[in-house]
């Protein structure tokens, strides 16, 4: 995997590590308010698909990835899962299931089985990868 080198930007990554994360509030047009900031979110297609859900609009968002430049942040690639939102102060990982195929995926829209809507289904990154 490629990894551009970090640039320092005080204040906004959390770590030394070359992998950070950045936790605020999820704004429209693919941006995160974190305090008195304004992140502008690069991201691959199925990510940014996860960034422009409304149902995800004003949340308590996590995303991992790192700093590009000034006021930028580039999100990991989506297979590796670099999305969470808190819920109830539980950091969950962004997904979304379709209770027809029983099918997850990582991206909002049409179910690629049934062709119906997933349902946003945020859940805890820690439990496998299923409905009880
Ligand atoms: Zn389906």
């Amino acid at each position: 995997m490629k990894r551009r080198s970090l640039f320092a930007l005080p204040g906004l990554l959390l770590g030394a590590a070359k992998e950070s994360s950045l936790r605020g509030k999820l704004l429209g047009g693919r941006k995160l308010r974190v305090g008195s900031r304004v992140v502008q979110l690069e991201s691959d297609e199925p990510v940014g698909k996860v960034l422009d859900d409304e149902r995800l609009s004003g949340s308590d968002f996590e995303v991992l990835g790192e700093v590009v430049g000034e006021g930028k942040f580039r999100i990991l690639e989506i297979h590796t899962k670099p999305l969470y939102t808190y819920v109830n102060g539980e950091r969950l990982g962004v997904s979304y299931w379709c209770d027809i195929c029983y099918i997850r995926t990582y991206a909002p829209g049409k179910c690629w089985c049934c062709q119906e809507d997933t349902k946003l289904d945020p859940k805890d990154p820690n439990t496998p990868d299923r409905k009880p």
